[in-house]
Order: C-alpha cells, then structure tokens, then sequence
C-alpha cells in the first residue's frame, strides 16, 4: 500500500474541446510550483497522483494552485486483490477514532468483478465484523471511506481537502495588472488569476516622489501574488516627469482623470508588446472620485483593449476580507504613499467632460514623455528571494 497526494480538477472536465490543454496547463504550473519540493508526479484519466515524503510543503503549494478543485491524502493499492484491501483498509480505519461510518465506491473500471455497490457492502460489513461499538450511517457518517477503483489501480482516501478552484493559470491567455501598493489591485490580479489569466503587472513610480519602500512594497505583493501563479513579471515604469508635467500644466481638478489616462495609454502599450489581451486593475465603482462611473469612461476612452475591473461591484470589506485571505492585507497597509497619493488635489473633478480632459492634456508632450517612460522601463522578474537591493 503507497501513501500518495490524489489531484482532483472538476471544472476542467466539463471544457471537452480543449482539454488538453487545460491539462498540460495544470501540469506545468505544479511542477512549477513543486520545482523545490522532493516528489513524482503521475498522471491518470481526470487525476493526478503525486508521491513526496514532504506532504505538509506539497499540500501548502497545492493548495495555492488555480485549477485544483479537491486533494486528498490517500492510499494506492492493487486491483487484483481484494483481501489485501480489506486487510489494509481495516488497519488504516482501526487507526481513526469514530462512531459512525459509510464506503463509498467509484468504479470507473468497468471490468471489475464487482459492482460498487457490492464493494461498499464488502468493505462495510469486513469492518463491522472487526472493530466494536461502530455503526453503519448513510446520510452524516462521523468517517467517510472513499474507495476508487481506477484501471490500474484502487485508491483510499479519507478527508477531502478543497483546493482554490478556478482555472489554471495561463489557459485564458496574458493580461496586464496595474498593481499599485493598495488594497484593491493585489486581489483584482488574484482574482484574474484564478479565471486562467497569466499576469505581468505593472507599476508607476515616481521617485524622489515616491521612496523606495513604496516600490518595495509593490515587489512585495508581487511575490505574494506570485506563490498563486508560480512566478511573474513587474514593469516599473518612471511616471515623474509625466506626473510633473500633468501638475505643472493641467487645472488640477483634471489632475488625476489626465493621469490616469496616461497610465492606461502605457500600460495598453505594454500590454500589447508583451501580447498581453487585457488590463486588469483594482477600479471599484465609486470608490473614489476617478472611480464614478462618468470618469471610468472618461478614462477609458484612451484605449481600445479591454480592461477588467474585478472587484469593481466589491464593497471595500469584502475586498479587504479577501485581501486577508490570499495574504496580501498586511504587506498593503503598510504607510507608504504611492504616486496617486502624492499629487492629489482637493477637488478631483467627479463628472470629468471627455473634450475637456482631451484639451487640458494637449498642454504638454504627453505622447514623448510616454515614449520615453516605456523606452526607460526596468522589468523585474518574481519571485526575487529578497535580492531587491541588486535590482532597485
Ligand atoms: P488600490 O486600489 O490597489 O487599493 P489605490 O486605492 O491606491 O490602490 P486607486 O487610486 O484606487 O489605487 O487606483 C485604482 C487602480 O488603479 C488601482 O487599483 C490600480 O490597479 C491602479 N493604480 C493606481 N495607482 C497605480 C500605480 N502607481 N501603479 C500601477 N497601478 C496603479
Ligand atoms: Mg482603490
């Protein structure tokens, strides 16, 4: 009997036309993932068997993968006898403690000599006759046996570990995270992520504006994001002189609407060199003045690429409570400011006018400064293993 991890990916089987590369997907990004963990992977029909002595590491990087809807620890034995299975079935439930139990059978083997039913009703009754005071509950058992008989093979297991869900990483293609230091943007790209999307992200600095902690602070939140997807890349891109320019030019209510819309123009032009079909960031509506629904068009009008918003109908504590959860919330409190924060006036304008923010933002070279900002990008690439220091 061999002790192994059983992958399960329920919501790929139903994606009948491309399957396989689903599949090959969720393959790669685990043996991305277990790249430093000691373990063999074994792929079946609809399951992945992975072998390890480093069960408490390999489950932890399990269950951060997208695209895994369920693990269990369990046990592998032969199909061809059914003793050895009763043996070695009673020795493992002797060593549980409960009242009440249920064997529920699968057989995808079809050639079995034995019908589920009729293994369940075995197995139950073997374990009746040899462990006292127990009984047999159908509808709430205190110990469910889960047996599978597979081709090759027959599988025990006992709890049922929930992995995150979603898709693999990488099957919906690449898109563009505008990650700032917030709150919002790190779970929009968590979120992203767990529909398939691969991310590069991209932030605006604007040193000596913005200190070094604050860039600190993103690379951060990068490589928190990045135990989901199993690496990515950060585009650091030198918004000062654009930010300077925007501030010595612009009537300052118009001030965040026209930066913004730079901030889209670059990061649409990133996107598509690194063929890139989206932008996702942390937009919520109303959250903030450039956040009602008349500035986001305003913005939006920009660019032509789609941009997903995926906590945009979030209220901020469902946004904060889920922050908490993928451990981005306390790298994202932390007190320093971005580029946003720092230049910004009293009264952004809430219903900005299309014609207008195109007229304040021909007041300077915008499309030079853009130019150059893009040409002097600095590219990162996470997990970084707290080597910033060589690379800021
Ligand atoms: P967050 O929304 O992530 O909590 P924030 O509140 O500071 O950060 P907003 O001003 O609400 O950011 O901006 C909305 C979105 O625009 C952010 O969620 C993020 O996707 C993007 N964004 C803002 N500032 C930056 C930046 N400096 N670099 C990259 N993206 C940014
Ligand atoms: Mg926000």
């Amino acid at each position: 009997m061999k002790k192994l991890i059983i992958i399960k990916y329920g919501e790929l089987t139903t994606k009948h036309d491309n399957i396989n590369f689903f599949i090959k997907t969720l393959k790669d990004n685990i043996e991305t993932s277990l790249s430093n963990t000691n373990h063999r992977i074994i792929y079946d029909v609809g399951r992945m068997f992975i072998e390890t002595n480093d069960y408490d590491l390999v489950l932890s990087k399990l269950t951060n993968t997208f695209g895994i809807h369920e693990i269990n620890i369990g046990y592998e034995l032969e199909t061809d006898d059914f003793d050895s299975l009763k043996d070695n079935l009673l020795s493992l439930v002797k060593e549980k403690e409960f009242k009440t139990f249920k064997v529920q059978t699968k057989r995808s083997n079809k050639k079995y000599p034995m019908d589920s039913m009729e293994v369940s009703r075995k197995l139950g009754a073997h374990i009746l006759k040899n462990i006292d005071n127990i009984s047999v509950d159908v509808n709430n058992p205190e110990l469910l046996i889960n047996v599978e008989i597979r081709n090759k093979k027959i599988y025990l297991y006992f709890d049922k570990i929930k992995g995150i869900g979603g898709y693999p990483v990488g099957v919906a293609g690449k898109g563009i995270l505008m990650l700032s230091g917030g709150i919002d943007s790190p779970v929009a790209g968590y979120l992203a992520m767990k529909r398939g999307i691969r991310l590069e992200c991209i932030y605006f600095d604007s040193p000596p504006h913005t200190s070094e902690n604050a860039r600190i602070k993103v690379l951060d939140l990068a490589n928190v994001l990045s135990t989901y997807s199993g690496y990515l890349k950060v585009h650091i891109i030198r918004f000062t002189d654009i930010q300077e320019a925007i501030y010595k030019n612009c009537p300052k209510e118009y001030m965040i609407t026209i930066m913004r819309r730079m901030m889209y123009r670059i990061a649409e032009s990133i996107a598509h060199k690194n063929n890139a079909k989206v932008i996702i960031n942390g937009e919520s509506i109303g959250q903030v003045a450039s956040q009602t629904l008349t500035s986001m068009s305003v913005i939006n009008e920009t660019i032509k690429m789609p941009v997903i918003r995926p906590v945009s109908c979030f209220d901020k504590i469902e946004i904060i409570d889920l922050a908490k959860k993928i451990n981005t919330y306390d790298i994202s409190i932390r007190p320093f400011e971005d580029c946003c924060t720092i230049f910004v006036p009293e009264h952004p304008v809430i219903n900005p006018e299309l014609s207008l923010a195109e007229e304040y933002e021909k007041l300077f070279d915008y499309e030079d400064l853009i130019h150059k900002a893009i040409k002097n990008e600095t590219v990162i690439k996470i997990p970084l293993e707290n080597k910033y220091n060589d690379l800021l």
